[in-house]
């Protein structure tokens, strides 16, 4: 980072949409690409039928942020979404990237490179600009799946969360490993992701269940003191939401999948409001709504800095699904 690009004034919330491109099964099925894309703005070319059972389509146009096509590499995704607040949670921001989409559009694929390439830039940042100011990294890694909590880095221990009435949140039990060097980095993001994806049932299905949260947690210690435990400085957050068509399993005949899809949806339609209203700098923020919301509650407030990375699939196939993602980009932008 130059001294120009620090000192850039960042949106407090950007909205990014990525485009995948069709896979195998996709094409097999004669299935096509219904979304093109102009810089930062988005058709979906959407095919209906007419009473009469003739075709037509019908265009849907939105406009983001930014708008990525399915060429724009992971490095690229990170420079556009992730990199630019970085240097922001060495002053007390807390920011946090969110994946969101049906399964299958990218999510997972998309968020995975980010907290390493991120930590890369942090790390610098601590061993130059940074140097001797007592700053330290933290590194959990944790999931909601059906409204509770669990450690991914800790054998799935179930977590509870409890408020420290300073509008802090606690998460009681979670392992935070503090960490200097990206191999240490690397080695945790694989163990937690593998825990993930495995579950407890072994089925790769149950990842589309959860919220998969990552913190890179900043402290400083103060006025170089060894005695006195460090301070939060900042905070930077990936969250790999769960699936968004999820939140619709809610007239599912198994009870334990309803359940579960009508907390996704609480948790997503709660996320919607939290965000709003930081745009709004309202005062009032619904965290109150879902496990997700108030797990991420300070995060919400002071000075925050949210980036919602929205993934789509550019097939016909998901047309709907893909509106949808679209309409809630729309509404958090
Ligand atoms: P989700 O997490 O949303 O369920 P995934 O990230 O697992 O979806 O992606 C589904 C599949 O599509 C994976 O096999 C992944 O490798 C592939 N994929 C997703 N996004 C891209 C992309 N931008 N370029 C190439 N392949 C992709
Ligand atoms: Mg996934």
């Amino acid at each position: 980072f130059t001294e120009k690009e620090k000192a850039a004034p960042v949106a407090k919330i950007k909205v990014v949409v990525r485009k995948r491109p069709l896979n195998k099964k996709e094409i097999s099925k004669k299935e096509e690409d219904i979304i093109d894309i102009e810089l930062n703005s988005l058709t979906v070319h959407e095919t209906k039928l007419k009473v009469d059972l003739t075709g037509y389509v019908e265009k849907h146009g939105f406009v983001f942020d930014a708008v990525l096509d399915e060429d724009v590499s992971n490095d690229e995704v990170y420079r556009e979404t992730v990199e630019p607040v970085v240097p922001a949670i060495f002053n007390r921001t807390k920011a946090t990237c969110f994946a969101y989409g049906q399964t299958g559009s990218g999510k997972t694929y998309t968020m995975r490179p980010l907290p390493l390439k991120a930590s890369q830039d942090i790390l610098r940042l601590m061993n130059h600009t940074y140097r001797n100011q007592g700053f330290q990294l933290f590194f959990s890694f944790f999931e909601i799946y059906g409204g509770k909590l669990y450690d991914l880095l800790n054998e799935r221990n179930k977590l509870c969360m409890r408020e420290d009435g300073k509008q802090k949140v606690c998460i009681v039990g979670l392992q935070e490993y503090r960490v200097s060097d990206l191999e240490t980095i690397k080695e945790l993001i694989e163990r937690g992701n593998a825990t993930r994806s495995t579950g407890t049932t072994g089925a790769n299905e149950e990842s589309s269940r959860s919220h998969a949260i990552l913190q890179l947690v900043i402290k400083r210690r103060v006025d170089g003191s060894d005695t006195k435990p460090p301070r939060l400085a900042g905070k930077l957050s990936f969250i790999d939401l769960a699936g968004s068509e999820r939140g619709a399993d809610t007239t599912e005949n198994d009870k334990q999948t309803r359940i579960e899809g009508a907390e996704i949806n609480k948790s997503l339609l709660a996320l919607k409001e939290c965000i709003r209203a930081l745009d709004n700098d309202q005062t009032h923020i619904p965290f109150r709504g879902s496990k997700l919301t108030e797990v991420l509650r300070d995060s919400f407030i002071g000075d925050s800095r949210t980036v919602m990375i929205s993934c789509i699939s550019p097939s016909s196939g998901s047309c709907e699904h893909t509106l949808n993602t679209l309409r809630y980009a729309d509404r958090v932008k």
